[in-house]
Order: C-alpha cells, then sequence, then structure tokens
C-alpha cells in the first residue's frame, strides 16, 4: 500500500503520520493514534473507520509499525 491509498476499513488513519500499525501473527492490525501521546483528547485506540479527525495530517509514508 501507498502512502496515498487508504483502507476504508481503517478510515484516516491509514493515511495519517500520527497512525502507527501493529500487525499481529494471525493477521490481525490494530491502529493506535500517536496523537493521543500528546494530547488526551484523541483515543489511543480509535473506533475504526475513522472518517473525520481534526488531528489528520498526510503521511509522507505509510504507517510505520509499533510504537
Ligand atoms: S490523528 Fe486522527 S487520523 Fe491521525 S491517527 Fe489519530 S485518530 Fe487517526
Amino acid at each position: 500500500m501507498t502512502s496515498s491509498q487508504s483502507d476504508p476499513s481503517v478510515g484516516l488513519c491509514s493515511r495519517c503520520r500520527f497512525a502507527r500499525v501493529t500487525r499481529s501473527a494471525r493477521g490481525s492490525s490494530f491502529w493506535r493514534c500517536g496523537k493521543a501521546d500528546e494530547d488526551p483528547a484523541f483515543a489511543r485506540y480509535p473506533s475504526l473507520p475513522v472518517v473525520r479527525c481534526g488531528g489528520f495530517v498526510a503521511a509522507e509514508a505509510p504507517p510505520t509499525e509499533g510504537g
């Protein structure tokens, strides 16, 4: 997946620079909002898909794993 593509089941987080994704061995993906670390107004694990978010900033690269 490139940064210009979004995952409809994830929504905005799939192309947000603050998103962190962890993939389990069974293939599940867990999306964490890195913005929540600095701003408690954001949920650490937002309900997906995120269709609107005031913190969204387009990522230049796909979300990093872990974190
Ligand atoms: S700032 Fe919004 S769009 Fe970005 S990772 Fe957090 S919840 Fe998702």
